[in-house]
C-alpha cells in the first residue's frame, strides 16, 4: 500500500491530510507525525469525522534524525512530506537518505539563528539523492510551488520565452485581529523584514525591506498596497529558467499590519539573537510568536479572498506578448471545507498535488527537484479539480512599475 508520512500539524499539515483523505485512491495509507501528538490526534479527528477515513498518529521530534529515520522505518511509507518547519529540512532529508524514502515540502531549508532564503543546502544533497535512486521534490506549496508551475505552464502554452515574470502574492483576507500573521509567525516574520532582493540581467538587486511599494487591483480583492520582497523561488526560477531578465515577488500588506511590524522591529522584538532575560536565554522573535494568536485559530474569523498569480511577459511567434496566470480562494470556503482558512489551504492542496505527483509516478526521477522542472499540465489539471481553479488572461502589457 502506497503509504505517505507527514510531518507536521500546523494549519498546512491539516490542510494536506485533509485533501488526501479526500483522495484516497490516490492516498490509501496516510500516517501523520508532529512534535505534539494531540495536535495530529485533532486533525485525525477532524478527518476522520469529514471524510470516514482513519490516519495514524505519531510524535516525533524531527530534528532528531535517528529518532525519524526509525519512525520511517516503522511507519514504512513510500514518500516523507516535510510539513514541519524550514529548520528540519536538512534533518528529514538526512532520515529519508537513511531509511530509502522520497521526500517533499514546501519551504527551503533555513538556518534557525540567521534568516537566509536559498538553495544552496538542499541542492548540496543532490548526489546524495541519484546515488540512492531517491527523489525529493522542493517547495510543493502555492509560493513557491503553483506560481512555478504557473510560470512553466505559460512558457510551455502561452510564450516561446519568458523575458519579465512578477509574482504577486495578495491576501485580502481580514481576520479581526490588530496584528497576526496567516502563516507560522516567526518564519513569516524572518521572510518578511529580510531585505527585499529581485533578479536584473544575471544579478541580484537588493534594497531595503518593505521600502518599495505599488498598487495593484487584484481582481475579486480590489487595489492593494504591495512590497517588493525576497521570495525563494526567485532563486529556481533564475537558475532554471536562465532566459529571464527579470523576476520580482510582491506580496501585500495592510497598513496596520507594517505599523505593527515596524514597532516591533524598532523595540527589537523581531531580533533571532538571543538575549538574557532574567538569567536566561531566550530569542525574541520566538517570545513574541508565543504572545501572537497561532494561525491555525483564525479559521474561523477569516473573511476574503486571497488572489496569487504571475504576470509573464515574453515572445510568442516573434510578437512580445503578456500573460496573467492566477488562483482566487475565499477564506469562508476552505474553512468549510478543512477547518483551516485560505493560507493554509492555497499551501496544503499543492503539497497534496506535489505527493500526488510522486506517489502515482506521474514525476519520477533521481535526485533533488525544483516545481519548474517538470510537465506542468497533470498538475495544472488536478489544481482545477481539488480545489484551487486558475484563471489565465492576456494583459496589454507588463506592469507600468
Ligand atoms: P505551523 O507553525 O502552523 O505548523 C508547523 C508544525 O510543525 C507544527 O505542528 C509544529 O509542532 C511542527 N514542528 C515544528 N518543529 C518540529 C519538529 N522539530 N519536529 C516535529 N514537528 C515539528 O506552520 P504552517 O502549517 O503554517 O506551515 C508549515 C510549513 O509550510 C512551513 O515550513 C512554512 O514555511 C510552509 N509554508 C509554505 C508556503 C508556501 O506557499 N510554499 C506558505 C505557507 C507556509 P508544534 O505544534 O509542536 O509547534
Amino acid at each position: 500500500m502506497a503509504k505517505v508520512l507527514v510531518i507536521g500539524a500546523g494549519g498546512v499539515g491539516s490542510v494536506a491530510v485533509h485533501k488526501m483523505a479526500m483522495n484516497s485512491d490516490i492516498f490509501p495509507g496516510i500516517a501523520l507525525a508532529s512534535r505534539t501528538k494531540s495536535k495530529c490526534d485533532a486533525i485525525a479527528a477532524s478527518v476522520k469525522e469529514r471524510t470516514g477515513v482513519t490516519i495514524d498518529t505519531y510524535q516525533i521530534d524531527a530534528d532528531d534524525v535517528a529518532a525519524t529515520t526509525a519512525l520511517i522505518n516503522e511507519v514504512k511509507p513510500v514518500l516523507v512530506v516535510n510539513l514541519a518547519l524550514p529548520y528540519q529540512d536538512l534533518n528529514i532529508m538526512d532520515a529519508c537518505l537513511a531509511a530509502g524514502v522520497n521526500y517533499m515540502d514546501t519551504a527551503n531549508y533555513e538556518p534557525i539563528d540567521e534568516a537566509k532564503f536559498e538553495y544552496s543546502w538542499q541542492w548540496a544533497y543532490q548526489d546524495k539523492f541519484k546515488q540512492a535512486g531517491l527523489m525529493a521534490l522542493l517547495g510543493s506549496g502555492f509560493d513557491p510551488g503553483v506560481t512555478s508551475v504557473f510560470a512553466t505552464w505559460l512558457k510551455k502554452h502561452k510564450l516561446d520565452t519568458i523575458r519579465t515574470l512578477d509574482i504577486l502574492d495578495c491576501n485580502g483576507g481580514d481576520h479581526g485581529q490588530h496584528f497576526a500573521t496567516n502563516f507560522n509567525p516567526e518564519i513569516n516574520i524572518r521572510e518578511v523584514t529580510a531585505p527585499a532582493r529581485h533578479y536584473l540581467n544575471g544579478e541580484w538587486v537588493e534594497t531595503p525591506a518593505l521600502t518599495i511599494r505599488q498598487q495593484f487591483d487584484f481582481e475579486e480583492v480590489g487595489p492593494k498596497n504591495m512590497y517588493l520582497m525576497y521570495h525563494e523561488e526567485l532563486e529556481s526560477l533564475a537558475h532554471h529558467l536562465p532566459e529571464i531578465e527579470r523576476i520580482r515577488f510582491w506580496m501585500t500588506f495592510g497598513d496596520a499590519y507594517i505599523t505593527h511590524l515596524t514597532v516591533l522591529q524598532n523595540v527589537g522584538m523581531t531580533r533571532i539573537d538571543p538575549v538574557i532575560y532574567e538569567g536566561k536565554e531566550i530569542i525574541p522573535l520566538q517570545f513574541l510568536k508565543a504572545v501572537l494568536p497561532e494561525p491555525a485559530s483564525l479559521g474561523p474569523t477569516t473573511k476574503g479572498k486571497t488572489n496569487i498569480g504571475d504576470i509573464a511577459t515574453g515572445l510568442k511567434d516573434g510578437e512580445e506578448k503578456t500573460f496573467y496566470i492566477y488562483n482566487i480562494c475565499d477564506h469562508e470556503d476552505a474553512y468549510r471545507e478543512t477547518g483551516n482558512q485560505a493560507v493554509s489551504y492555497t499551501t496544503g492542496v499543492p503539497a497534496m498535488i506535489g505527493a500526488a505527483m510522486m506517489v502515482q509516478g506521474v514525476w519520477s526521477g533521481a535526485g533533488v527537484f525544483n516545481m519548474e522542472q517538470f510537465d506542468p499540465d497533470p498538475y495544472m489539471d488536478m489544481l482545477n479539480k481539488h480545489g484551487l481553479p486558475w484563471q489565465v488572461k492576456e494583459l496589454a502589457g507588463p506592469l507600468a512599475f
